[in-house]
């Protein structure tokens, strides 16, 4: 069916116009305005002109403004509850038009330009099935085609390709951005990076403070919201809003550019012209850190015999409960366990406690965990992640020279930046960072300030592992040290 009360949908791309004004930055802003206007009537030409080429009949010309193409905004769902989404008016007036009947068909300049968040295009395709046969869709460029399941698969790809790319850049970034990150330099625009002053150069020194604090946090094992409600009780403020939220904490601690390193379209691509807050090797550490836990929830768990104790039945790890007669360490049925085992946790913990530091007591024994915490291995592993790293700064040069293309590049660096992840790992169990931490000063007050999880790394790292054996018949309901039996650590 022809359609005979077609809509015509225009997009002007104002980041297709920062774009090309990269190179003409002296242009003025009647020139661009004048460009971007004769953009739109060369698309509504070319869609006209496909329009007459396949016989239809065009009743609407809906103009668009991309200012705001891919700026989330929250908007209130239905529902109730709230989302972030593209708001994108003349495009919902022209599916409005499609799916009441007031039109019968669609024309756009490409694929592109119609739909680059997925949830748009699926909102147009829902449309387009809606009626049968299916409302014709074309485009200038021919990207668009919704006629068959075939065509609407490629559309999907093709809008998810698109949006990873939208996404990656947050903006497009011309050759310019391009240039000044292989350079290692501040891309410019923006927000003012906290632990910085305005031009991102200079290390506002108050704010580097807090980052270096909220970095030794992680690493003893503080949650982000334990750092958010720290940092908020003292009345410490982010850079932009008034309090502190986990999410802003784990951005800043999460960013590259706080050790001096420079991010483009997403990855790191070498070192920063800017000063480094943290060193390489405790913000690594930072990372692998944040990852273990997954986010700033306040489930993390806060008996840090988890994971060292092992059911003498069944050999499954016993986990922290909360039983009825206060919480102790069970082998959990609902986690798959036998439910035989079960041990006082407030004992338990008392009583490895007791162990850990009559161990970390001895004379001898520490002075052989301070050189062990500074292992061959672990070095190994720095110099070999010194190294990837050294490579990755090379391939962004010989990018930034042009002497290969992007995808060559991207490829490169994914196998290198593969290796990075396996050396940090490495370096990250070879030499537990709490534990040499707590050797550096004073061990048993360094062991009262530690939190579960930082207790948890210690006693993983420095014993075996405990069997947790049967209570015996008969006898009265005492803690029994005796229950906990090291494991051997050659099984
Ligand atoms: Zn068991």
């Amino acid at each position: 069916m022809t359609p005979t009360r077609a809509v015509l949908l225009l997009r002007i791309s104002y980041r297709k116009a920062e774009e090309e004004a990269a190179d003409a930055a002296d242009e003025t802003t009647i020139e661009r305005v004048h460009r971007i206007s004769k953009g739109i009537g060369r698309q509504e030409e070319d869609g006209r002109a496909l329009a007459k080429r396949l016989g239809w009949t065009i009743v609407k010309v809906i103009p668009e403004d991309d200012t705001s193409a891919f700026k989330r905004r929250k908007i209130k769902l239905p529902d109730g509850t709230t989302a972030l989404r593209t708001v994108r008016p003349g495009f919902r007036a022209a599916l409005d038009m499609l799916a009441s009947g007031e039109c019968d068909g669609l024309i756009a300049d490409d694929l592109d330009r119609v739909a680059r968040d997925p949830r748009d295009l699926e909102d147009l395709i829902d449309v387009v099935e809606s009626r049968r046969p299916r409302i014709p869709v074309e485009s200038v460029t021919g990207s668009l085609r919704l006629a068959n399941d075939a065509d609407i698969t490629m559309a999907r790809i093709m809008c998810a390709v698109a949006n990873k790319s939208s996404r990656d850049t947050s903006r497009r970034v011309s050759r310019k951005h391009e240039e000044l990150a292989a350079e290692g330099k501040v891309g410019g625009g923006g927000f003012r990076p906290y632990g910085y002053e305005r031009d991102g150069m200079t290390v506002c020194e108050p704010e580097a403070e807090v980052i270096r604090w909220m970095a030794a946090r992680v690493l003893e094992g503080w949650s982000q919201n334990e750092i958010c409600d720290d940092l908020n009780a003292r009345g410490v403020k982010p850079a932009k809003a008034e309090t502190w939220n986990p999410r802003s904490v784990s951005s800043i601690l999460r960013g590259p550019r706080i050790t001096g390193l420079r991010r483009f379209r997403g990855e790191v691509i070498g070192d920063a012209s800017w000063p480094a807050i943290i060193d390489r090797e405790t913000w690594h550490d930072v990372q692998a850190r944040l990852n273990e836990r997954g986010g700033g929830s306040r489930n993390d768990f806060v008996r840090w015999l988890t994971g060292a104790l092992i059911c003498s039945r069944c050999d499954r790890p016993l986990c922290g409960w909360q039983g009825n007669r206060g919480p102790r360490y069970w082998c959990a049925t609902p986690r798959g366990g036998c439910g035989k085992i079960t041990i006082n946790a407030a004992h338990a913990e008392a009583e490895l406690e007791r162990q850990v530091l009559d161990f970390l007591g001895k004379r001898n024994v520490l002075a052989r965990l301070r050189s062990l915490a500074s292992t061959e291995t672990s070095a190994a592993a720095r110099a070999e992640l010194a190294e990837d790293e050294k490579q990755l700064r090379e391939l962004a040069g010989m990018w930034a020279r042009r002497e290969m293309g992007l995808q060559e590049y991207t490829e490169a660096r994914r196998i290198i930046a593969t290796r990075v992840k396996e050396s940090e790992a490495l370096v990250k169990s070879q030499a537990p960072r709490v534990l040499r931490a707590l050797l550096a000063g004073d061990v048993r007050e360094g062991w009262a300030e530690l939190k579960p999880a930082g207790r948890r790394e210690v006693l993983l790292a420095i014993l075996p592992g405990y069997r947790v054996m049967p209570m015996e018949e008969g006898v009265a309901r005492r803690f029994d040290p005796a229950r906990l039996v090291p494991l051997d650590p050659a099984t």
